[in-house]
């Protein structure tokens, strides 16, 4: 696969330097080194891509577009080397240039144009679907301003701009030609001709210029070659000065600003719902650039859009892009004057929907003021559509209200998004076994009910060429020793393989040399970057994600707090030395999470500047969670703590990711944690907690925390410490309030800390039994790294692919 020499290499990238930079090597510096490498990788893979594209336009192929507000890629350099076969290569190259590979990689920017998992899942979704050969696209926006940075000061949380595109966009290839516009506002007129159609008028409508910004995406071991097309905003209008004097010269500005913003700044909302317009704005920008783009080329091919679902499949990922369900309609009514019978038809047989959260509060619920001012096209077209549901809802219910109120697209003034996925789409699937079962059985019961076929499930999976082999090049090594080369890289399941060696010392002894190396490899990052000091010789306790009520962390805060109090009343203990590593981005509007993490910051520097706990305990808040600090940090971590409360994540990617390291994972029995413990058993995971039956039953009952606070003298202390507070004097009596009494119209304990409290202190008991049997643990560990294939990415692709969008793959 090696196409390129390292001579040839070198050679494209100093012709690189002097070309685009006026450089030569020696005048170069690492930014203008990191942009020739990526431009020299980019020519490599569009040179692929239009072959790509040739092939698919000869062979006819039915076509993937995955549609999603975000796609949280990271960092693409040595990623990209990676599946062109280049990363050895590359290295020698840059060696020989006088440059070290790994600096490079380091001056990346992350592409965060993603909150958190969703976002993530897109991206590993693009690698498995180029790798496995599917002729697939994603879309979404060219946000300016990705997820925010972090800092922590003062133990709070401050938010700063990512500004990624100085270097970032040296993998964008922008396409003027090929812009699409976007009209938003206006007044629609119905326009009736002489054979009485209706070709509604469209007018006074402002227009936005959308430009694609392609990223191309490399497989692994594949010439096929896919894109993630990037809208970027702009006016059409230029502000032309000349205009000054007519007074229209801040009509022109304004006009700029107003398209600019559009794909200014990713929303940094996750699993929430923000009824903003400039958000609606982005959604319908970007929808409609999309299904103009995917209708361009298609008529090009047939001349007709007749064929249209034949040769498409659109996927939308969670609500967000659910838009693009009236805007295919409206071109399909208002530019090709199709009957709505047949425009509906073609629509239907096209759309597929995942959902991908359970929770109320994240739940589109557009206002329909909104939609009517801001797309009065849309509006009408969506009108149409909630009265025909409404009518065949009524026909199929009669005058059970309950059932039609609940179904309805259009009600109360709102317009319920997942609503309309459901009346519109071919199939939709959860993203975990559970998950789909809540679906059916409670979200959307009643939907199920009426077309059982239409629901399904495909279990999330993750990208393992990235989360294995690149980021854990020694663990690959091992993997590749045991299991017969490197199968695994396109045949996951082979990771099996690892099994028979269970009982061999000299490979559990690796395997233990392999997570001690690299837990010193990420102290010494952190030590360089923060000057904070990891205990190595303590197990690496971690739980990085968003911060949410619904994660928990509280609740590792509080089992923390109980074993601090422990080494406070008996320093002498038998204590297992333990560091309990955090990451975790809060939305910049939610209090109680941004309140969460400065108390993070209180208990670690508490128990820092206790020396009872010296060697002993240990808290680190790691600062800026993202994609290119989780690759350092999941091969070094031993525990993985996934403790939502059951039935609310959807699915988690990051349990996956953990496992496929070799970290064991305190759990509770909640999306994939369910199907990771099918795979495991009791024996190789410690689970906690009430199940997701249980948690339903449990409110229904009449849940009381007071009776848990009361009862259990430690639980007690952990909440008494947390309304006194520590030594810096921070009060986090509000969060023991929301705790005990319920504060802000959510109950108390909305999430049942209290009530696993105790079962999660057991666990850890166990997990740490366990830990001091060395053997027994890293038994534990191989066998986590075995049964991992299954959480592939491309087993999640060949189940989209043979289920859901009927292509084949390789
Ligand atoms: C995988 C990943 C996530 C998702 O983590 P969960 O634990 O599944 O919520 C979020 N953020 C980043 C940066 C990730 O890499």
């Amino acid at each position: 696969m090696a196409e390129y020499t390292k001579a040839q290499l070198t050679e494209m990238i100093t012709g690189k330097l002097q070309r685009n930079f006026g450089r030569t090597v020696d005048e170069a510096a690492p930014p203008h080194m990191f942009k020739a490498c990526a431009l020299v990788l980019r020519d490599i893979m569009s040179r692929r891509q239009m072959a790509t594209d040739n092939q698919v336009w000869e062979g006819q192929q039915r076509q993937v577009h995955y549609l999603s507000l975000e796609f949280l890629m990271g960092r693409s350099l040595e990623k990209n080397a990676y599946n062109l076969g280049l990363l050895g290569t590359l290295k020698d190259a840059l060696e020989g240039l006088g440059f070290s590979a790994s600096d490079l990689f380091e001056l990346e920017p992350d592409a965060g144009l993603g909150n958190g998992g969703l976002g993530r899942l897109a991206a590993c979704y693009l690698d498995s679907m180029t790798t496995l050969e599917i002729p697939a696209t994603g879309y979404s926006i060219c946000y300016e301003l990705g997820i925010f940075k972090q800092k922590i000061i003062d133990g709070k949380q401050v938010e700063l701009a990512d500004n990624w595109l100085g270097l970032g966009d040296a993998w964008l290839i922008p396409k003027m030609d090929e812009a699409e516009e976007v009209r938003f506002g206006g007044k629609v007129e119905d326009c009736w001709d002489s054979e009485g159609h209706n070709h509604p008028e469209h007018t006074g409508y402002t227009t936005v210029l959308a430009i694609p910004r392609d990223m191309e995406i490399a497989g692994y071991q594949t010439r096929h070659t896919n894109v993630l097309r990037l809208w970027d905003a702009k006016s059409p209008v230029p502000v032309d000065m000349s205009l000054y004097s007519r007074g229209e010269y801040l009509k022109a500005v304004e006009q700029q600003a107003m398209a600019e913003v559009i794909a200014k700044v990713l929303y940094p909302d996750d699993n929430h719902y923000e009824g903003k317009s400039l958000r609606l704005k982005q959604q319908y920008f970007f929808v409609s650039a999309t299904v103009q783009s995917i209708i361009r080329k298609h008529r090009a091919q047939y001349g007709t859009l007749r064929n249209f679902h034949e040769k498409h499949v659109i996927q939308i990922n969670d609500t967000h892009p659910t838009l693009v369900i009236p805007e295919l309609m409206r071109i399909l009514l208002d530019v090709e004057g199709y009957s709505w019978e047949d425009a509906w038809h073609i629509v239907t047989q096209t759309v597929c929907y995942t959902n991908h959260t359970v929770l109320a509060e994240a739940l589109e619920r557009w206002p329909q003021s909104l939609i009517q001012t801001l797309l009065p096209r849309i509006w009408t077209i969506l009108k149409e559509i909630a009265s025909r549901y409404q009518r065949e809802l009524e026909h199929r219910y009669g005058n059970d209200t309950g059932k039609i109120a609940n179904m309805a697209i259009i009600w109360g003034g709102e317009v319920r998004m997942a609503n309309l996925c459901i009346c519109a789409c071919q199939t939709v699937n959860g993203v975990s076994a559970l998950h789909s079962e809540i679906l059916k059985k409670d979200v959307f019961h009643d939907a199920y009910l009426a077309r059982p076929e239409q629901f399904t499930n495909v279990t999330n999976g993750i990208d393992h060429r990235r989360w294995l082999s690149q980021i854990n090049p020694r663990l690959d090594a091992l993997i590749r020793d045991c299991t017969g080369g490197d199968a695994y890289l396109l045949h996951p399941e082979a990771l099996q393989g690892l099994e028979k060696y269970r009982s061999d010392k000299t490979v559990l002894k690796k395997l233990a040399d392999i997570k001690h190396d690299n837990k010193l490899r990420f102290a010494s990052w952190v030590a360089r970057e923060s000057g904070v000091v990891l205990n190595t010789d303590a197990v690496f306790d971690v739980q990085v994600k968003r911060l949410h009520e619904y994660k928990r962390q509280l609740l590792n805060v509080l089992h923390i707090i109980s074993l601090y109090h422990q080494l406070r009343d008996n320093p002498n203990m038998d204590f297992v030395p333990q560091t309990f590593l955090f990451g975790a981005k809060a939305a910049p509007g939610y209090h109680v999470a941004k309140e969460i993490i400065q108390l993070i910051n209180s208990l670690s520097a508490q128990i820092d500047r206790d020396p009872v706990c010296k060697d002993k305990l240990q808290v680190v808040f790691l600062e800026n969670y993202r994609v290119s600090l989780a690759e350092k940090l999941i091969p070094a971590s031993e525990i993985s703590e996934q403790i939502s409360t059951a039935g609310k994540e959807a699915s988690g990617t990051g349990n996956m990711k953990f496992m496929m390291n070799g970290a064991l994972t305190i759990g509770t029995l909640d999306g994939a944690n369910v199907e990771m413990h099918q795979q495991l058993g009791d024996e190789n995971i410690f689970l906690f907690g009430l199940t997701a039956q249980e948690v339903v039953q449990r409110k229904q009952q009449g849940y009381h925390p007071m009776d848990y606070y009361q009862q259990d003298p430690v639980l007690k202390r952990v909440i008494d410490q947390l309304s006194a507070g520590f030594d810096d004097h921070v009060s986090y009596a509000d969060l023991a309030t929301r705790l005990l009494y319920g504060a802000g119209g959510s109950p108390a304990d909305e999430y049942l800390l209290l009530a696993d409290f105790q079962s999660y202190c057991q666990a850890h008991d166990r997990a740490l039994r366990v830990y001091g049997d060395s053997k027994r643990w890293n038994q534990m560990s191989l066998t986590n790294i075995a049964r991992s294939g299954i959480f592939a990415a491309d087993r999640s692709i060949k189940e989209y692919a043979e289920n859901i969008w009927h292509v084949p793959t390789r």
